[in-house]
């Protein structure tokens, strides 16, 4: 008899840590989750849309930091060897092959300056920029079960908030900046985002209860033939903070039983970089093939061992 193995699902280590990003590539597919935060494997390839977003993400810290700092002066901002820069140093330095779609590289960076140029004329940036007061702030933290009320051992929550805003009343909250295609994505409720109410949690964790606003923001360049940039915000309930942490839970609990060990291309792959190279047939593979011997009275445990 032979059973069926994908390649690499050996005896491997599990995570230790869980993030807003591996929770969400658990929740769209496990089996990708367990390629890229069990395994380990490189993506076989990046989307010109994640290029897109770093850089972007990036820009924008470089400019609220150099103004901060007094190295730049908003409406002075030299936007097209800046952008230059940083993109090049992105599309150059990107380990694996990059696909721009149907758009092409040239019109995805067309684009990509046009949502920077965007964010630099904004009329009320330097207003904006004086909120900030840390970018890039990483934390970890314990995962806590909020239905028995207990931290979970051995996991470690870790993320990186892009930037903490101070509100008017001295709070703090989360302010995100996202790259859309449309802005059909931002239009509904946003109170219960898992990355909003990890991320409240986590700046509460290292600032304090009373330091934090139950609230997040956002700011999102739309990638229109026109760019433009919309504001964002929502009230980020406790009860969303309680969904939110349950749900990494749940996925700590089900990447610790082995779910998902077995690749299920579906119509949802879309442009998934490890359709081709990992998925589409990997039960076909001779390396997939592990011989079982049906007569051995622990046969079951053998193939259930193996998956
Ligand atoms: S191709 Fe599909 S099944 Fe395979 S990792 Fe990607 S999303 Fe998951």
């Amino acid at each position: 008899m032979i059973s069926r193995r994908p390649q690499g699902t050996a005896e491997v280590q599990l995570p230790r840590t869980i993030s807003v990003s591996a929770a969400t590539t658990a929740m769209q597919c496990g089996w990708r989750h367990y390629l890229r935060y069990v395994l380990r494997e490189p993506e076989p390839s990046k989307g010109g849309a994640l290029i897109t977003g770093i850089v972007i993400d990036r820009l924008a810290k470089l400019v609220v930091a150099s103004v901060q700092v007094g190295d730049l002066k908003v409406g002075d901002i030299d936007t097209a060897p800046m952008f230059d820069e940083v993109w090049q140093a992105e599309e150059e330095g990107c380990p694996v092959p990059i696909h721009w779609g149907k758009k092409g590289r040239d019109a995805s960076r067309d684009t990509a300056l046009g949502v920077f140029e965007a964010f630099c004329a904004l009329p009320d940036l330097e207003e904006r920029i004086s909120t900030i007061v840390a970018a890039d702030l990483r934390f970890e933290m314990p995962l806590r079960d909020p239905v028995y009320d207990v931290i979970v051992p051995g996991i470690t929550v870790v993320g990186v908030l892009d930037f903490v805003q101070r509100q008017d009343d001295g709070r703090i909250r989360m302010l995100d900046v996202k790259t859309a295609a449309s802005r059909a994505n931002w239009s509904g409720d946003l109170s219960q985002d898992l990355q909003a109410a990890i991320y409240q949690v986590a700046l509460r964790d290292q600032y304090g209860p009373d330091a934090v606003a139950p609230s997040a923001a956002w700011w999102i360049g739309l990638k229109l033939k026109k760019a433009e940039w919309i504001d964002r915000e929502a009230e980020i309930p406790e009860s969303s903070e309680r969904r939110a942490q349950l749900l990494l839970r749940h996925v700590v609990q089900a990447v610790a039983h082995g779910a998902a060990r077995h690749p299920q291309p579906n119509l949802f792959c879309g442009g998934c970089p490890w359709r081709d190279t990992r998925c589409r047939d990997w039960q076909d593979r001779e390396e997939s093939r592990v011989p079982v011997d049906i007569f051995a009275a622990d046969t079951l445990e053998i193939a259930e061992s193996q998956i």
